[in-house]
């Protein structure tokens, strides 16, 4: 089993598919059972539950941009 993956707000995530606006990069605005996401590329705001945040992050590049393997 993966560890959980460890997020906080303001961190950054890359996602594995692309929102319909073509945006990849997302910030985190909420971290708890849902996590709180909004598109850095089009400033939509949506909450998905954990398990399926976890599913689709690709990448997690934190909040001072520095790249990390998830
Ligand atoms: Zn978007």
């Amino acid at each position: 089993m993966r560890p959980p993956l460890e997020i906080h707000i303001g961190d950054r995530v890359r996602l594995r598919k692309p929102h319909p606006c073509g945006g990849y990069e997302w910030e985190i605005t909420r971290v708890g059972a849902d996590i709180g996401l909004r598109c850095l590329t089009c400033g939509r705001r949506v909450l998905l539950p954990r398990g399926k945040f976890e599913k689709r992050v690709k990448a997690v590049l934190g909040g001072d941009g520095g790249a990390r393997p998830t």
